[in-house]
């Protein structure tokens, strides 16, 4: 049983992850660098470790302070939220050889998971459709022969990639060295690794993403997909669960065909297969094997707690429910309330001078954030998280509007305002957008 748990994160997710431990029972351990001493999820712990300096770096990422405050602490497990460490699998390892337990799935699956060309190849073997591509790295001699092979356009992508860095599209024979130059170059500037592969380009996909959970003994459920299409610069703005574009038997069995796989892997904890989604066809691009930023939109529309299930299981206690047990009830959309400006993206660091939150009906805020808080520069712009949930579309999107209305936070810019452009698109409103949608959205209508 674990009793005590560390979180080596902040924010949002900080506070998220202590939420469900205060469920539980289990005892918590913020950790926090010297611009987070004020932070919401300090102020909540039962005990909290200051880590280090501001740069994440020194903090955060740290990965020794992170097991001293274990020590410390006699925390005997550690939740690393999204981001982070929470994808370092030689982190797994350390915790592991402290008899610490990462609540999170083995090193060997992250470190599999992590790379590119064995994630994809580790897909293709469990049964998950992949995108038609080269078989592994592609040379600048053999390129035109495997580009042919494949048809054009072609997207030449790097195998540690990562933030859309070091991908090029090549949509003729002959812009086919152009692209390899290009997209090597980049790799080898982002990555200090300049291989790559190549994959069919997709025109107008979406972004679709199921949910799973395992067990580790070869137990897993699947709770349905996230449509996460919305994006600007690969970043996801807007999510909503169930896609407006997948119909009950498509989700039943995408969702299948994922669990089927995650049961063979012996997979163990909470995880996310990602698609692009083209004329009915799903395509794998990648798997997290963490818990999502979007997670909410899913809890909304199954009622299940996704932390609590990543504890049990960590603890060896399993899943709380069978596949046959969950219901998909209704819709759920989030949006990502970023200090930005709402038009340029530019950070917006600052102090809250008034912050009310809306509240009502199928209303969830995820935020660390309060009157007086003083966001600093240092971290990712994220602070918080709106999350509506309805018996349908329509009730989503309206109690969202109204959502929005009641939503003040002053002092700073957010991205607020853009969800209540966003709410009243008839595009939006229709479910009718692909990856592309919001940047083309953005440009036609940037002043
Ligand atoms: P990264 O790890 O760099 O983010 P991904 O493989 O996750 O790379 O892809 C990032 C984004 O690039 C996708 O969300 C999609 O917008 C685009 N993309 C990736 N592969 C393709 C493809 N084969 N065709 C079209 N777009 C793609």
């Amino acid at each position: 049983m674990i009793s005590k748990i560390l979180i080596a994160n902040r924010g949002e997710i900080a506070l998220r992850v202590l939420r469900a431990c205060k469920e539980l029972g289990i005892a918590t351990v913020a950790v926090h660098s010297t611009a987070d001493a004020d932070a919401m999820h300090v102020r909540l712990a039962d005990e909290s470790v200051c880590i280090g300096p501001p740069p994440s770096r020194e903090s955060y990422l740290n990965i020794h302070q992170i097991v001293a405050a274990c020590e410390i602490t006699g925390a005997d497990a550690v939740h690393p939220g999204y981001g982070f460490l929470s994808e370092n699998a030689k982190f797994a390892e350390i915790l592991d050889a402290h008899g610490i337990t990462f609540i999170g799935p083995t090193a060997e699956h992250i470190r599999i998971m992590g790379d590119k060309i064995t994630a994809k190849k580790t897909a293709e073997e469990l049964g998950i459709p992949v995108v038609p591509g080269s078989d592994g790295e592609v040379k600048p001699e053999n390129a035109r022969e495997i580009a042919r092979k494949i048809g054009f356009p072609v997207l030449i992508k790097a195998t540690a990639g990562g933030g859309g860095r070091g991908m090029k599209v090549a949509r003729t024979e002959a812009d086919l060295d152009e692209a390899i130059s290009t997209a090597r170059a980049e790799a080898a500037a982002a990555f200090g690794n300049d291989a790559v592969y190549m994959e069919k380009y997709l025109g107008q996909p979406r972004h679709i993403e199921v949910q799973i959970v395992g067990d580790g003994e070869g137990n897993a459920i699947h709770l349905g997909e996230r449509d996460c299409s919305l994006q600007r610069r690969h970043q996801k703005v807007w999510e909503e669960a169930n896609s407006p574009a997948l119909n009950v038997e498509q989700r039943m069995k995408i969702g299948q065909v994922c669990a089927d796989a995650m049961k063979k892997l012996k997979y163990r904890g909470a995880g996310t297969i990602e698609f692009l989604y083209e004329n009915g066809e799903f395509y794998f691009i990648e798997m997290n094997t963490r818990l999502q930023v979007e997670h909410p939109i899913t809890e909304a529309i199954t009622g299940i707690d996704l932390v609590h299930e990543q504890i049990r299981v960590a603890s060896g206690g399993g899943l709380s429910v069978r596949q046959e047990d969950i219901v998909f009830s209704g819709h759920a959309i989030e949006c990502r309330i970023n200090a930005e400006d709402a038009r340029t993206f530019v950070p917006s660091p600052g102090t809250i001078t008034h912050f009310h939150a809306p509240g009502g009906l199928g209303v969830r805020i995820d935020s660390g954030a309060y009157q007086g808080y003083r966001i600093p520069p240092y971290y990712d712009s994220l602070i918080g998280k709106l999350i509506v949930h309805g018996r349908t579309r329509v009730e989503c999107m309206m109690r969202l509007r109204r959502a929005l209305d009641e939503f003040v936070v002053d002092g700073i810019k957010t991205t607020l305002p853009l969800f209540q452009d966003l709410v009243s698109n008839q595009d939006i409103a229709n479910g009718d957008y692909d990856i592309h949608w919001l940047e083309t959205y953005l440009a036609k209508t940037s002043h």
